[in-house]
């Protein structure tokens, strides 16, 4: 196939700029985008930034933003949107439940410059709820309808439960869960398939999803339905037969020319995260991996974009190649702005953990340039490679100190200090 028939919204420019943000040769690059072990977006008009996942790349953060039915306001999710941006997300989802779906979706795109991703079954849902009083009653032709309009607006990819079949979902209840289906649009689809004795559309109509998907140019995030949301839910049969689906579908859609990623866990053991992505590497031919988390407990309310980070980190280095923030709302409520960033940050800081390990070039010279700033009490530069120069600035100015040479931690008893004199002073051995 031709960069033209894989890429059809992307121009040789967009590849190029990618190449060169991630220092990666542009031959190598293409390979692995024809392979289909990268994805890459972008639009030709510049109105969405080059920017690529998989084998070499810059592990990269998605933050979610999106109104529910109790906080439906437009302003306070657009708000999120150049929060998450001016705090470094590399690419947006917009999960809007609550309001105008239609009108919310086409100003954040509008106002996104980052790739954008849509989970187009829960508009499903809420239209057939609307129009029948159920989303028992949702019609397959509607679903299509929809993933169709979000489409034509200009999403970059969008998440879609292809993997949630009939025989996934026995899998999963022949075993049992802790805490059943956790995923907003696996639980729809697991519900209407139940309700309508009936498979899901997305599986077996998915030549007519890939059509679509390939006409506008998107991609297809194929979504973690049956993703555990307890840790001793983790590796279950329901988990690992929906991976087994998606990699019979990552083929079928590299084959039609669509880009496509594959979704992951959701709660995990610390000692599960490696073998769980070596196996969906492997069950899902080398397909960009993006995962939510894994929250390594589940205990921690209020501190599971912690969790979630710790997990991230493991994950990350162990080959996942692209990060969904979890945010300190996590299982307690729509998100803040606050809890926008901080959920960022943590993301970030553990995407770049991995890329540190993954030798992702720049990552440890980014480590190496701090620890010598830091090493120089050279607070200037510190200030400037921090990831969020302004919380440095900030805290320094809290506990301001008589040696602004040091810090309030130690003052006058600086190590750092203390230290470069004794290197400045040292004679050398003969
Ligand atoms: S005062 Fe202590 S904490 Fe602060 S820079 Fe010096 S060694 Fe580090």
């Amino acid at each position: 196939m031709s960069d033209q028939e894989i890429l059809p919204r992307i121009s040789k420019a967009t590849l190029e700029a990618v190449a060169a943000d991630e220092k990666m040769n542009l031959d190598t690059l293409r390979a692995r985008v024809h392979s289909g072990e990268i994805v890459v977006w972008g639009q030709a008009d510049g109105a969405v930034k080059p920017m690529g996942i998989g084998t070499g790349l810059r592990t990269k953060v998605n933050a979610n933003i999106g109104t529910s039915p109790d906080f439906p306001s437009l302003d306070d999710e657009l708000e999120k949107l150049h929060a998450a941006l001016s705090v470094g997300a590399d690419t947006i989802m917009d999960l809007s439940i609550g309001g105008d779906i239609d009108a919310i979706r086409r100003e954040i795109r509008a106002a996104c410059n980052v790739p954008l991703g849509t989970v187009p079954i829960y508009q499903v849902a809420i239209e057939a709820e609307q129009r029948y009083g159920t989303m028992d009653k949702m019609v397959p032709d509607q679903i299509f309808e929809v993933i169709e309009r979000h489409a034509a607006d200009g999403v970059d990819f969008m998440t879609l439960h292809c993997g949630v079949t009939r025989q996934s979902v026995a899998a999963l209840d022949s075993e049992g869960r802790l805490c059943g289906i956790v995923s907003r649009g696996g639980s729809m689809l697991a519900n209407w398939m139940q309700a309508n004795n009936a498979e899901n559309p997305l599986y077996e109509d998915y030549d007519r999803l890939l059509a679509i998907l390939k006409k506008y140019g998107v991609s297809a995030s194929l979504g973690d339905g049956l993703r555990p949301g307890a840790i001793a839910d983790a590796s279950d049969r329901g988990q690992i037969a929906e991976t087994q689906v998606l990699g019979e579908l990552v083929l079928r859609a590299r084959q039609t020319g669509v880009q496509v990623f594959v979704e992951g866990p959701g709660h995990m053991p610390l000692d599960q995260i490696p073998g769980n992505v070596i196996l969906q590497k492997h069950l899902c031919y080398n397909a960009p991996f993006y995962v939510l988390g894994p929250l390594v407990t589940d205990i921690a309310p209020g501190y599971d974009h912690i969790t979630a980070a710790i997990g991230g980190a493991i994950c990350a280095a162990a080959g996942a190649d692209y990060l969904c923030y979890v945010t300190p709302a996590e299982h307690l409520g729509l998100p803040t702005t606050d809890d926008v960033v901080e959920g960022v940050m943590a993301a970030r800081i553990a995407a770049h953990a991995a890329d540190v390990v993954k030798r992702v070039p720049g990552a440890a010279q980014w480590d190496e340039e701090m620890s010598q700033a830091r090493g120089n009490l050279d607070w200037k530069t510190m200030i400037e490679l921090a990831m969020d120069p302004g919380l440095v600035i900030e805290r320094r100015g809290e506990r301001a100190t008589l040696d602004p040479a040091a810090c309030s931690m130690c003052g006058k008893f600086c190590s750092m200090k203390i230290d470069m004199a004794r290197r400045h002073a040292a004679k050398p051995v003969s």
